[in-house]
């Protein structure tokens, strides 16, 4: 058996099982063979070119992917690590402290911590500045 990649003359792509190229020519010579999408039997192989085209592309569009991907999972780190560095853990007292430091109850310092989606929507009505840093992905061993 060998598969032929065919295309009607709407330009439908489908497949197609023949016994040989011999069988595939028999049949598109008597118009047994119809495209699924629109029913045209005007159909012919497609040329292999393009499709080997697309699969090299997307093998490139995919190692683009995954550098860039490499890239932000460095920068991400590298903010991580900066941040614990030098910022102070201030864990789930977060919103508390940036609040302290705001409103100048507290000497301004660079903090880090948790708080939930609705402190962080009420900080930032109050006008607190902060930035969220995404988590790391779990990397299991
Ligand atoms: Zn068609």
């Amino acid at each position: 058996m060998i598969k032929f990649t065919l295309r009607c003359a709407a330009d439908h792509e489908f497949e197609g099982w023949f016994r040989d190229n011999a069988s595939f020519e028999e049949q598109a010579a008597k118009g047994v063979l119809t495209c699924p999408v629109c029913g045209d039997a005007k159909v012919a192989k497609s040329i292999m070119a393009p499709s080997i085209r697309t699969s090299e592309s997307a093998q490139a569009a995919r190692a683009e992917q995954r550098a860039r991907m490499a890239t932000l999972m460095q920068q991400l780190k590298a903010a991580h690590e900066h941040v614990e560095k030098n910022f102070e853990n201030v864990g789930e007292r977060f919103a508390e402290e940036a609040r302290a430091i705001h409103y100048g109850e507290k000497e301004k310092r660079d903090i880090f911590g948790q708080t939930t989606a609705e402190e962080a929507k009420s900080l930032h009505d109050e006008g607190v500045t902060f930035s969220f840093l995404p988590p790391l992905p779990k990397v299991d061993a």
